[in-house]
């Protein structure tokens, strides 16, 4: 997705909007304004961090968050 910020952490072209990932980790990922989808505006740094996203990439229905690391 075109507004995910660099790094390892993205959110693919297969999410569906439901909103999980962004209550689960909502320091690291946002909705876009119309809602299309989420993205990932900031990318974890320390190990809580990393283990939020983590979690919100294993709880996503359609596998739509990836980890490039
Ligand atoms: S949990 Fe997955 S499908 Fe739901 S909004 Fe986040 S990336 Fe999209």
């Amino acid at each position: 997705m075109p507004k995910n910020v660099p790094g390892p952490y993205y959110v693919d072209e297969s999410c569906i909007s439901c909103q999980i990932c962004t209550d689960e980790a909502p320091k690291h990922f946002k909705m876009t304004d119309i809602n299309s989808n989420a993205f990932v505006f900031k990318q974890p740094k320390t190990d809580a961090e990393k283990d939020v996203c983590e979690k919100a990439l294993s709880i996503c229905p359609v596998g739509a968050i990836g980890n490039d690391e």
